[in-house]
This record gives C-alpha cells, sequence and structure tokens, in this order.
C-alpha cells in the first residue's frame, strides 16, 4: 500500500482489529489515534488532574512525553518511556477519555503528532492504516481511501465485552453497553471533531460480518 487509509467509526465496531490486520496484509504501518487520547488521558488521571480543567489538561497535553509504534504487529504504547498498552484500555480511562479528548487544545497537539508520523511514512513512499473518529474528516482529509465502520449498538457492546474478558477485567455486558454507548454519545455531539461520516467516505456495516469478510472488501478497496 501507499497513501492513507483513514480508518473511522464509533467503539466495538471492530475497528482496531481490522486496521491491524489490514495494515499487516498490505505490508503497511499502523496508526491508532486513539491509543494518544488515552495515552493523555491516563496521564491526566496519574497526575490527579480533574478532566475537566481544560487549562491543566491541555498544558498537560503540551509538555507529556507519549509515543505509539506503527507496528501492526506490535504497535508499542509509551508514557514517559513506560509500557502502558493494557492500562489504557481500562474503565478509568474510557470514562475519561471523552472529556479529554473534547479539549480543542489537546486535539490540536495530537493532530499535529498523528500527521508528522503519517508524513514521516510518506516520505518514504509506504503506506498506513489511521484508525480514530476524525482521520477522513481532518487528519487527513485528502485520504485516497476513507472507511467508515458501523455495527449495531448490541454487536459493539458485545464486541467490548469479549475484548475485557479476553484482557482478564471484569465488567458486566450491561456496564459495558452503558460505558460504550456513553462515550460515542459524547464523541458525536462535541463541539470539537465530532465522529461523524466523511461525504466521501465508503461506509460499511460490521454487525453481519466475520474480521476476515471485511478485510477481504478492505482490501479490494485498497487496490490489492
Ligand atoms: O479508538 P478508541 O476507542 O481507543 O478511542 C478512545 C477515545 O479517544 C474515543 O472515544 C474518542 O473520545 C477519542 N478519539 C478521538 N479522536 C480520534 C481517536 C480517538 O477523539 N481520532
Amino acid at each position: 500500500l501507499r497513501g492513507v487509509v483513514a480508518l473511522d467509526g464509533p467503539s466495538g465496531t471492530g475497528k482496531t482489529t481490522v486496521a491491524r490486520k489490514l495494515a499487516a496484509e498490505l505490508g503497511a504501518r499502523y496508526l491508532d489515534t486513539g491509543a494518544m487520547y488515552r495515552l493523555v488521558t491516563l496521564a491526566v488521571l496519574r497526575e490527579g488532574i480533574d478532566p475537566r480543567d481544560t487549562d491543566a489538561v491541555a498544558a498537560l497535553a503540551r509538555d507529556v512525553a507519549i509515543s505509539v509504534g506503527t507496528s501492526p504487529e506490535e504497535p508499542s504504547v509509551l508514557l514517559n518511556g513506560e509500557d502502558v498498552a493494557e492500562e489504557i484500555r481500562t474503565e478509568p480511562v474510557n470514562r475519561a477519555v471523552s472529556v479529554v479528548s473534547a479539549v480543542p487544545r489537546v486535539r490540536k497537539i495530537l493532530v499535529v503528532g498523528q500527521r508528522a508520523i503519517i508524513d514521516q511514512v510518506l516520505a518514504a513512499d509506504g503506506g498506513i492504516v489511521v484508525e480514530g473518529r476524525d482521520i477522513g474528516t481532518v487528519v487527513v482529509p485528502d485520504a485516497p481511501l476513507k472507511v467508515f465502520l458501523t455495527a449495531s449498538a448490541e454487536v459493539r457492546a458485545a464486541r467490548r465485552s469479549a475484548q475485557d474478558s479476553a484482557a482478564g477485567r471484569a465488567v458486566s455486558a450491561a456496564d459495558t453497553r452503558a460505558s460504550v454507548e456513553r462515550r460515542d454519545r459524547l464523541d458525536s455531539t462535541r463541539a470539537a471533531s465530532p465522529l461523524r461520516v466523511a461525504d466521501d467516505a465508503v461506509e460499511f456495516d460490521t454487525s453481519e460480518l466475520t474480521v476476515e469478510e471485511v478485510i477481504a472488501a478492505l482490501s479490494e478497496l485498497a487496490g490489492r
């Protein structure tokens, strides 16, 4: 793959699994922009900052050392050099991340970081699958392929639950569904870069599809 595949959608649509497998199959890099918002959120929580204190949150976003790797097989997630790949998926982070990511200055800082990573891959004539909420609308509005994944609320909650139990996190199905729906509502209604389908995106309902079926369809769209 050359160029950018923008993969957006709400949580629980299989975005992360699809993005990583698609990148591996296309011999491309992978960028999880959600991990970047989660890293800033984890830093906010660890510092004891109130997520609603936008000035303190923005100042921390500017100063904190976050890093995400672009290997689809092993994407590293580091906060001040510490591997926090597990911790960014825990419930306290799930609960606070939409508030942190609604802060315009946080988004500005992270979008600059995301474009720098993407530009580096493109400068080397490579390809990259970028997943998030605003990739096709804001981060890379000229991406040649934009995909918006959807799935029914039931399916999305079930997928999140499966991920939680696979990772050894005990969360009830009802709590997971409430948590996912709350986050999607906040992400879709915020003023700064709300989750929405880009005009030129291909919309894909994954409710009834296996990961393999989604990958096959997207590989085809990506031109191989
Ligand atoms: O993709 P993931 O569920 O890990 O994203 C976590 C949160 O980060 C989202 O619920 C959203 O609030 C925020 N996010 C965002 N813009 C992105 C990616 C994630 O606002 N491009």
